[in-house]
């Protein structure tokens, strides 16, 4: 059986096509309206990828938008799919994990058996997660890909006072006016965002082994700079921005698997 994980996030629609508990083939494209058809053709693109095409496939959709997509066989709720991709990633090594994605940022408490105990979220300010790097790079013409590479030549981070992401599209303008160079800036800006998330973490939110997942796990500057803050070893995962399709996927196939097993 072939399982299509669909994660309709608010920034990226993702895809993870599993059988057997492997992923099989994944891709990512950015979500607009037409959801539906967006992962229509991600999934019929990838069913030809991997030679699949015509076979039966179980839809497990998750994400921000799962209830968008008409006729799922599965819906599946995003703490529990994250939950899930990151267990099977990380082979049940995970026992906390932060997602950062394009507008929040979710920081998971796990017990030694992958149940969630402990859940905290941002206040949906856009100032801690991957929308407001996108923002901060076009003011500084320049790509998020990028960022790390600029932010490892920085002289020294640009401080960045403001935890409110209008105001810091302010303050950026700002400190370019004045001279200071984008690689400090975006330092600057990785520091900023790592002191939001560690105060998302702060009080026991956390326990080893930390995982990071999410789009924006894919910056390694932003990994350092919050490393840096929580003084703690961070693991990423392999394919980040996919692990909640992923964990829907996975968790599609346990409910079959338990559906089959009462029936007979
Ligand atoms: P959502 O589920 O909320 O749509 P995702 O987990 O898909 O979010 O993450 C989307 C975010 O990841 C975007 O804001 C995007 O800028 C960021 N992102 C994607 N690729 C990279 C990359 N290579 N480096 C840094 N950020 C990235």
């Amino acid at each position: 059986m072939i399982i299509a994980g669909i994660d309709l996030g608010s920034t990226a629609i993702k895809l993870a096509l599993v059988a057997d508990g492997q992923l099989l083939w994944h891709k990512a494209a950015p979500t607009a309206p037409g959801q539906e058809k967006i992962a229509d053709n991600l999934l019929t693109e990838g069913l030809a990828a991997v030679g699949r095409s015509g076979e039966t496939v179980v839809r497990a959709v998750t994400g921000y938008g799962k209830h968008l997509l008409v006729g799922a066989d599965r819906v599946i709720d995003e703490l529990t799919a994250n939950r899930l991709g990151v267990c099977k990633a990380s082979d049940g090594r995970a026992r906390s994990l932060i997602n950062i994605g394009g507008q929040d940022v979710k920081v998971i408490r796990l017990s030694a058996k992958g149940q969630m105990t402990g859940f905290k979220m941002n206040d949906k300010c856009a100032a801690g997660c991957g929308r407001f790097f996108e923002v901060a790079a076009r003011i500084l013409d320049t790509e998020v890909g990028s960022f790390a590479t600029l932010a490892a030549n920085a002289a020294e981070a640009a401080r960045i006072n403001s935890t409110c992401a209008v105001f810091a599209e302010s303050e950026i303008v700002s400190l370019m006016a004045q001279g200071v160079v984008k690689e400090n800036i975006i330092a600057g800006l990785h520091q900023s965002v790592a002191r939001r998330i560690a105060g998302l973490c702060a009080g026991g939110a956390l326990e080893d082994d930390i995982y990071l997942d999410g789009g924006a796990a894919q910056n390694p500057g932003l990994v350092h700079a919050l490393e840096d803050e929580l003084c703690r070893d961070l693991h990423v995962l392999p394919l980040p921005q996919f692990t909640v399709a992923y964990g829907a996927a996975i968790s599609a196939a346990m409910a079959d698997s338990a559906a089959a097993k009462n029936s007979s």
